[in-house]
């Protein structure tokens, strides 16, 4: 039977272009190059290993160039995406990605560049790696970040090896790391992979940890804590500075998940709170796109005493001060203070070399520098903002949670598990309301898509009975948030049981077996 892909929605089972294929068909046709046939021997063997020669011609689709159009853009509309709709999946900070850092990062410059050039051939990227280091020591108040970890876990990750490098290096066999239980899951499985033996430490009432339950678990074995800040309820740890004393007191290290930081970007640092480690998640909260798997940043950042041990390659400048003049550190500076003195603009004469010189170094954690792309990108980001709105991003991104958890508390009534003062960047529900009604978190989700929403964040955080999780951020309007709202409304009053159990109705294809999808994953058509 044929299949019509139609105009609207999901179609999940359109040919691929292999089945579409004709024999003959050509999807371009040049005229010859003109060049005359080299005097190279016919036979490849003599230039290529012969294992390397392949027998047969590769099987590749014969179709024309329409047909590859339509083919590739009607697969372009299949996800639900940032560009296209509203998409508050809570923890995940989908936030628009601004097209002018796609641009940036398309530069031919830029995106042909190859890891093994010369440095003195890429000195500009060198500067831009190493300028942008030191705005995100500006932001966090830390000493030094290392861009090599490519993902928030793999920043964790290294985050705790250096941790565990520098108790060996002293003698001290600290085997345990906290992990309190509003933590994301990459925490505890990282501490594990690092060769520690996650803790865990339970929530307060409020979300919050408390100082008090915290002393009872300290002991010299504890190596660190593993703290999300903001946590993954979307509430600031007010006891932090607290916290980082008790386990300062106790020589342990205090480590922050910072893939949250949209929260309070250009507002606080975290040197203030007794932060020594931190991951930055770069395709979080600096506007590279991701979701898919696909390119990172978890840069990692440490306080001056374990500077030495961070990864391998860096940045190394030499030559004059090149502080002075650098566009994005005064920008970061004035931001958090507030200021408006523009410092000496003079450029200076620096070398920028990629160095190995750091005496602990946990080894490498890339195979080159770093995702050179995602870094341009979010230093894109932040020089397009300029210093004016970066404190801003954190401001709205908090006030859109915030609209959210009091129009959406009103409405699924009671099912706020925090509801005595304000959220940070996102907020989570039960879903003691949709209950009342007889749907459950999954429905809701499923009737969502109907009305153009992708689904929040569901059934996690694990501790919170049918958890919807919320995160607008900064990028959206309240339009669109009245909107979500309005759906969200409709669904809890007026939706029928009936109705929830066959949603999504809008799409080509409706309710997929999810578990099925996951045990006997189909990869081949
Ligand atoms: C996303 C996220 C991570 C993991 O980041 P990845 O880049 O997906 O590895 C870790 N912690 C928190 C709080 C997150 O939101």
């Amino acid at each position: 039977m044929p299949k019509f892909p139609g105009i609207k929605g999901i179609f999940l089972d359109e040919d691929p272009l292999i089945r579409q294929s004709s024999k003959g068909v050509k999807g371009i046709s040049i005229p010859g190059c003109g060049l005359k046939k080299s005097g190279l021997k016919k036979d490849e063997s003599a230039y290529i290993n012969a294992k390397y020669i392949r027998k047969n011609s590769p099987k590749l689709p014969e179709v024309s160039e329409p047909t590859v159009v339509r083919h590739f853009t009607r697969l372009s509309s299949w996800n639900m995406c940032v560009d296209s709709v509203f998409y508050p999946l809570g923890s995940c900070t989908m936030k628009y990605n601004p097209k002018i850092n796609e641009k940036i990062a398309s530069l031919e410059n830029i995106k042909n560049l190859h890891p093994l050039m010369p440095v003195f051939s890429i000195q500009p990227v060198l500067k831009i790696v190493h300028d942008f280091n030191k705005v995100l020591c500006e932001f966090t108040g830390l000493a030094e970040f290392s861009f090599a970890p490519q993902a928030g876990a793999a920043g964790e990750f290294s985050g705790l090896k250096i941790i565990k490098k520098y108790f060996d290096l002293k003698g001290e066999h600290r085997k345990m790391i906290l992990v309190p239980d509003s933590s994301h899951g990459t925490n505890p499985a990282s501490s594990v992979l690092a060769g520690f033996t996650p803790v865990e430490i339970k929530t307060g009432k409020a979300g919050m940890l408390d100082a008090g339950e915290l002393e009872k678990f300290i002991s010299k074995d504890i190596a660190g804590i593993m703290i999300t800040n903001p946590n993954t309820f979307g509430v600031f740890e007010k006891d932090i500075k607290k916290i980082a004393e008790i386990m300062h007191q106790n020589g342990s290290f205090v480590y922050m998940d910072g893939a949250n930081f949209n929260a309070f970007l250009g507002s606080a640092k975290v040197s203030d709170m007794g932060i020594d480690l931190i991951q930055l998640n770069l395709h979080k909260t600096f506007s590279t796109p991701h979701g898919g798997g696909g390119p990172g940043s978890g840069a990692i950042g440490v306080v001056e005493s374990l500077r030495d041990f961070l990864p391998v390659p860096y940045v190394k400048s030499s030559g004059e001060d090149d502080n002075n003049g650098n566009d994005a550190i005064t920008i970061t500076a004035m931001a958090i203070n507030n200021s408006n003195d523009n410092k000496n603009k003079n450029c200076c004469r620096t070398f920028y070399e990629l160095a190995e010189d750091k005496k602990y170094t946990i080894g490498r954690m890339a195979p080159f520098l770093c995702n050179f792309a995602v870094v341009i990108r979010a230093y894109a980001y932040l020089l397009s903002l300029g210093r004016d709105n970066i404190g801003s991003v954190s401001e709205i991104a908090v006030l859109n949670a915030n609209y959210i958890k009091k129009k959406l508390g009103v409405i699924l009534s009671g099912s706020d598990p925090f509801e005595e003062g304000f959220c940070m960047h996102e907020c989570v529900f039960n879903d003691k309301g949709i209950e009342e009604n007889g749907i459950s978190t999954l429905e809701l989700a499923k009737l969502l898509i109907d009305y153009g929403f992708h689904p929040p964040t569901v059934y996690f955080p694990k501790n919170i009975h049918g958890a919807i999780m919320i995160e607008p951020t900064e990028t959206e309007s309240i339009r669109t948030l009245d909107n979500f709202i309005k759906a969200v409304k409709e669904i809890r009053f007026k939706t029928k049981k009936s109705k929830a159990i066959k949603s999504p109705q809008r799409t080509k294809v409706g309710r997929v077996n999810e578990v099925l999808a996951n045990k006997q994953p189909v990869f081949r058509y």
